[in-house]
């Protein structure tokens, strides 16, 4: 008590300071209401030893009407009976919850290279337009299914700016809406990413992630620079794996299946059984789906 009154006094210089100081503490009428809820087991003692938490906690009431923020930013102090002593608590805001809860759904989705907003977009905000139609609905199918896990991906193709990485934002988000995780990846991007990824030794690593993801979406195949390295070690790596355990695998492209074919394809007989190999991988993970409409990108 008396090392109280010295913290006490130091602020307020005079006793009648002092004075005047308890007296608004036990005047404010949350720490009225508190001493009244409490009053069988609030012995004057524990009240005298509380002053200095019944002053922080009326300091940060005031902050928090003043700016609208305790120093515990999302937080507000409550006042807190513990047995022998009183404490103040800081118990988190709705609207800190709030965000935490979109935080943690956002968590769900892992991107590479992708618009810096695409975990933002929703199923709502698309346009369905006709040429788009198809892909839509069979996306909002996928994601309203029982088991998402247990349905085919889709292979969305379709020229420049018509929506098709958009439409996979969309999905993503849904998706972790419902509690599904994701992985979205710019596939240009990601080849650059897993060479630069040999020198420290961490290809494989990389690509067990990808492989075992919940959902995983590959944006714009075709794209890359094509090496056999990448066409055997990374893209059937990973697609045999997403086929033999049914992991659900979108794409995207600018090409048809007949042009990713060939596209994969090199010049030797043993290039070509290896192209077809690769695309009896994404034949049996997705639906192809093409997407129309204007470029959107102005
Ligand atoms: P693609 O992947 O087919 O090349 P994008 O998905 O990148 O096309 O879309 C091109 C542009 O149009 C982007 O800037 C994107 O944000 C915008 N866009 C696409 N679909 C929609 C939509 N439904 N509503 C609003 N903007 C959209
Ligand atoms: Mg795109």
């Amino acid at each position: 008590m008396e090392v109280i009154k010295g913290v006490l006094k130091n602020r307020y210089s005079s006793q009648r300071d002092f004075q005047e100081i308890i007296s608004q503490i036990m005047n404010d009428s949350d720490v009225r209401d508190f001493v009244t809820q409490y009053q069988k087991v609030l012995t004057d003692d524990i009240i005298k030893n509380s002053y200095s938490q019944f002053l922080e906690y009326i300091d940060e009431k005031k902050r928090v009407s003043e700016t609208g923020y305790s120093s515990n930013r999302g937080f507000v102090p409550k006042l807190k009976f513990c047995q022998t002593y009183v404490e103040v608590a800081y118990v988190p805001t709705d609207a800190f919850l709030k965000k935490q809860a979109r935080q943690k759904i956002k968590d769900r989705i892992q991107t590479l290279e992708m618009p810096e907003d695409i975990k933002n977009y929703t199923f709502e905000d698309v346009e369905g337009t006709k040429e788009r139609l198809e892909a839509f609905a069979y996306l909002v199918d996928f994601c309203d299914a029982e088991d998402s896990t247990d349905k085919k991906g889709a292979y969305l193709y379709g020229s420049y700016g018509v929506g098709k990485t958009y439409l996979f934002g969309a999905l993503a988000s849904e998706l972790a809406q419902k509690g599904v995780s994701s992985y979205l990846a710019h596939f240009p991007s990601l080849v650059v990413s897993l060479k630069s990824a040999i020198a420290d030794n961490s290809v494989v690593q990389k690509i067990n992630f990808i492989k075992e993801s919940q959902v995983l979406l590959l944006d714009d195949i075709g794209g890359e620079s094509l090496t056999p390295w990448v066409r055997d070690d990374i893209l059937m790596v990973i697609l045999d794996y997403r086929m033999r355990y049914n992991l659900p695998t979108f794409f995207t492209s600018n090409l048809t299946f007949e042009q990713l074919e060939e596209h994969f394809k090199g010049t030797t007989i043993e290039d070509e059984r290896k192209a077809k190999r690769l695309m009896e991988r994404v034949r049996a993970l997705s639906v192809p789906i093409r997407v129309g409409g204007e470029n959107r990108r102005k």
